[in-house]
């Protein structure tokens, strides 16, 4: 279903709005009542968004004395782990496996997941190190919340920001209770898409081709598919099911017969959005059917069942928010140094293509691969051979600390870094660390009662290693 039929279907079938004004710039107003609000909680820092990179932003400011609030708009924490169904995590040795480059929450979160039998390791695969079970995720990271002594609000949506002359005084949300406020001195925007700096007002961008969203989905019977290539399948006869090109990839889930299927692509929906990101939510059902239907036809053996389905949709990119420096694709890709470094990773650059199917990876070491479910992967290089290739990058603190606000930081996916860059550091165990960073960022700024960009990036780094992170 590429290009024509590819243009078609996101003017048609994405981007089509449900709501009458959704589409339109200056939507008609109302003005409502003026309203008392609650004040719900005061703390030293406030995260919002609790994936593993907010929580473990809180952590690490709870581990440094600090009282910490963290709110969270769903049932759960863990992000995309644990919500989106995405079961694996990345290397922590360099690309030539010789090094660690990272330890820290995440590495303590998969020994803790170890003592209940639900990881699978393989430290030496570029594809995934560990997969793990989702479900037990959500448990261990309740008792995560409970040992550090962490206030949590589940269930609670970030509503907009309360600022007092000009600085950040609490952050309003809104649950079954109501409507509250809750102060702090710092705050860490850790919603994904950057919600809290994008209603404060801060410069925030979206890549013209920021990566589809896949909804995942649990499957058992799997097994019957052995000796089938379904995604070449799935590539290949997806258009008679309404599906566009795409790719394919699964993850069994440990101590289960279940496996993790990510195989649907949404595409031209900017899920930051909410018109968007409701569409997007029903196509990526539909694709997980009508996978399950092509499967039938042409698989006619396999006997699998749909287990289960994400709470939310997996949002591989929104919103960027601008920050002290832009995190580059060249940056990266060269293993750049950065004196202010607060994460190392070796994830490779993965881009899931918005315009057309399968995905590119670029390795630090110059090897080029362009993958499609079905053909031979395409090798190349995206620069000569040279006697030195580095093998991790890093992700310096100033991409971090927003322009135009004093006691905000963002962690995780909206990290200001274009899209070559985003392509590489988006995986999880990278978001974790810039979560570990902030937490530990925030707590010095609470402490040294300063700004967050005045806190000394070599205390901050030397903090960050007494906590257990690997700092180069
Ligand atoms: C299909 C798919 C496959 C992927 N595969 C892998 C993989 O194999 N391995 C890997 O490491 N990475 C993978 N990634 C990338 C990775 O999962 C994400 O980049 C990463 O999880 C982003 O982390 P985050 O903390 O920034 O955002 P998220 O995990 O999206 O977390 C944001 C959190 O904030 C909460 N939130 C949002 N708005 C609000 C609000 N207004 N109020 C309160 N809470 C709010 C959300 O509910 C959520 O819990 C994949 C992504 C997708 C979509």
């Amino acid at each position: 279903m590429f290009p024509q039929q590819l243009e078609y279907f996101l003017l048609h079938e994405t981007l089509q709005p449900f709501s009458d004004f959704a589409s339109m710039n200056c939507p008609p107003v109302i003005t409502e009542e003026q309203r008392q609000t609650p004040i719900w909680a005061e703390c030293d820092v406030c995260v919002i968004g609790g994936s593993c990179t907010g929580l473990f932003a809180a952590v690490r400011a709870a581990r440094l004395g600090m009282k910490v609030v963290l709110i969270e708009r769903m049932g759960c924490f863990g992000g995309v782990a644990t919500l989106s169904l995405v079961n694996v995590w990345h290397s922590p040795l360099d690309e030539v496996y010789e090094r660690k480059i990272f330890a820290g929450l995440t590495i303590e979160v998969i020994d803790r997941l170890k003592k209940r039998r639900a990881v699978t390791e393989q430290a030496r695969n570029p594809n995934w190190a560990w997969a793990f079970n989702s479900q037990e995720m959500q448990i261990e990271l309740d008792e995560l919340v409970r040992e550090s002594h962490i206030q949590p609000y589940l269930h609670t949506a970030f509503v907009s920001p309360y600022t007092e002359s000009g600085r950040m005084k609490g952050v309003i949300v809104e649950n079954k209770s109501g409507r509250g406020v809750i102060f702090a001195k710092q705050f860490i925007d850790a919603s994904g898409d950057g919600d809290v700096a994008a209603r404060l007002g801060l410069a925030t961008y979206v890549s013209q081709s920021h990566q589809p969203s896949t909804t995942c989905a649990l499957f058992s019977g799997w097994e019957t598919l052995q000796g089938t290539d379904w995604g070449k399948l799935i590539y290949d006869h997806g258009e008679e099911f309404g599906l566009v090109q795409g790719f394919s990839w699964g993850a069994p889930v440990p101590g289960s017969d279940q496996m993790m299927l990510a195989a649907t692509r949404v595409y031209g929906a900017n899920c930051a959005e909410g018109d968007a990101l409701t569409r997007a939510e029903m196509e990526g059902r539909r694709q997980v059917r009508a996978i399950m239907d092509l499967l039938a036809k042409y698989a006619p053996s396999s006997a699998i069942v749909l287990q289960a389905l994400p709470a939310r949709i997996g949002i591989r990119e929104t919103r960027h928010i601008k920050c002290h420096h832009q995190l580059t694709g060249e940056e990266v890709l060269g293993g750049c140094r950065f004196e202010d470094a607060i994460a190392n990773g070796s994830y490779r650059v993965d881009i899931h293509h918005h315009d057309k199917p399968g995905i590119t990876l670029q390795y630090l070491s110059g090897r080029k691969e362009y993958a499609r479910p079905g053909f031979p992967t395409e090798i190349s290089r995206w620069r000569e051979e040279s006697d030195f290739n580095p093998t991790f990058y890093q992700i310096p603190f100033r991409s971090m600390i927003p322009l135009g606000v004093t006691n905000l930081l963002v962690a995780g996916r909206m990290i200001d870094a274009d899209s070559l860059a985003h392509a590489a550091i988006r995986v999880m165990v990278n978001m974790n660390q810039t979560g570990e960073a902030a937490g530990v960022a925030a707590a010095l700024a609470v402490k040294a009662g300063i700004d967050v960009s005045a806190v000394d990036v070599a205390v901050l780094r030397k903090k960050l290693a007494s906590g257990g992170s690997l700092v180069f």
